[in-house]
């Protein structure tokens, strides 16, 4: 086991047993939300054929140089009908938005630049060829336009049906058990005892779970019972992973990582971390396992940090169009924030965008416990250990999006 170990390290080490997964395959509507398995390529020309991006008339440029040009109507040229006539000089053929360009046509006049008298067209306004949308200019047959780990959001869909793909071969959720330790948890919603408090990091952890293209699987909250946590692991590990938080520090009743220590099997505990310095990861009956921390924000920024990046390298997402809850940026502080000595400190910023420019504040109380600051920030900082940032100085953040 090492202990105390900086962030790249533990991610290093998690990394080791990844998440296992396999894959599916479903029709486009049922993908949403899923991450692409394999690239895609494209089964057609997008567009297929050279169309009018306007409605308007096909002409040829060089009969439309002077305004007031009259034209003879030969014909229509619509969407998903018959090809259209040709045209020659002197001649004009209606066209569709998306539809074909007649033959010998090189250029499209607006309709709002025309008028119509029986078959005669007179020409008010520019014949444009940028009207013309070229055959294949977006993408062509067998181009790979989704790479694998793409995660399949609005428009990665409808490409995907651009391209001809009814169905697709997505990753298949890995299933990620959650579950909550603590004799003093109840859940919300139900009448509390003295000394009782209510159960969140659960209601955290799912959503950031399923964010993250698996399913969690919520588990009631276990007491710190030496037997019910065993009973429990053992139910949960049919999953592909476990998430428990609390119960990893070093106080007598922190049962996580005493069990692990006594019957499971720990890669490393304890991060270069603030918060969040109690993880550990290792092992139970061969199911990964994550000891976050109990304090909510502890737990919530551990996730972002280390087990969003587990499950983003274990599933092979793509690093710029896999599934993302936060991304890496420049920020500007706008007043002094302390780091901490040795470790990484993630103090909890307000980011906003100022001329160009991203500006960092700090609000509420940052307290490990207060979930509050976690909504009334939008950021973390990733201030290096011993390092403080000032007020004016450019540093890295994550932006929580
Ligand atoms: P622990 O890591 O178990 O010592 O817990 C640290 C702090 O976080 C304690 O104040 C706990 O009451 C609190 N806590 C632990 N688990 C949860 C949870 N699931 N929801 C809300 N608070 C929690
Ligand atoms: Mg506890």
């Amino acid at each position: 086991m090492e202990k105390g170990v900086a962030l790249g390290r533990a991610i290093e080490l998690a990394c080791k047993t990844p998440l296992s997964h396999s894959t599916e395959i479903l029709p486009l509507e049922k993908a949403r939300g899923r991450v692409l398995a394999h690239s895609l390529k494209s089964k057609v020309n997008d567009p297929r054929f050279d169309n009018s991006a306007m409605d308007g008339f096909a002409i040829i440029a060089s009969d439309c140089e002077s305004p007031g040009v009259k034209l003879t109507i030969v014909g229509t040229s619509q969407t998903g009908g018959k090809a259209p006539p040709p045209i020659i000089n002197g001649q004009a053929c209606r066209i569709m938005t998306g539809a074909p360009l007649p033959e010998g046509a090189d250029a499209i006049v607006m309709v709002e630049d025309t008028e119509v008298n029986n078959d005669q067209v007179t020409i008010n306004g520019p014949a444009r060829t940028g009207y013309i949308r070229k055959r294949a200019e977006n993408l062509s047959t067998g181009q790979e336009a989704l790479p694998a780990g793409t995660h399949l959001s609005s428009a990665s869909l409808a490409l995907a049906g651009t391209m001809g793909h009814g169905k697709v071969e997505v990753i298949k959720k890995p299933r990620i058990a959650i579950l909550s330790t603590g004799d003093e948890l109840v859940q919300p919603g139900t009448e509390l005892a003295s000394g009782q408090i209510y159960e969140s990091n659960s209601h955290a952890l799912a959503s950031l779970v399923e964010s993250m293209g698996c399913e969690a699987v919520r588990h009631e909250s276990a007491n710190d019972s030496m037997d019910e946590l065993r009973t429990t692991l053992d139910s949960l590990s049919t999953c592909d992973a476990i998430l428990t938080s609390g119960g990893v520090s070093m106080g007598e009743w922190d049962l996580v990582r005493k069990i692990m220590e006594e019957e499971g099997d720990i890669s490393f505990w304890r991060m270069k971390l603030r918060p969040g310095g109690p993880p550990l990861f290792g092992t139970w009956k061969g199911t990964p396992l994550f000891g976050l921390p109990g304090n909510p924000v502890s737990s919530l920024v551990v996730f972002h940090v280390l087990v969003a990046p587990w499950i983003a390298k274990s599933l092979g997402y793509h690093p710029e169009m896999g599934p993302r809850l936060n991304q890496k940026v420049s920020v500007k502080l706008e007043e002094n924030v302390s780091g901490a000595p040795e470790k990484l400190c993630l103090r909890r910023i307000r980011i906003r965008s100022d001329n160009g420019q991203l500006l960092a504040t700090t609000h509420t109380h940052q307290g490990s416990g207060n979930m509050h600051s976690m909504v009334a920030h939008n950021g973390l900082t990733l201030l290096p250990p011993d390092t403080d940032g000032k007020a004016g100085e450019v540093i890295d953040a994550l932006w929580i999006l």
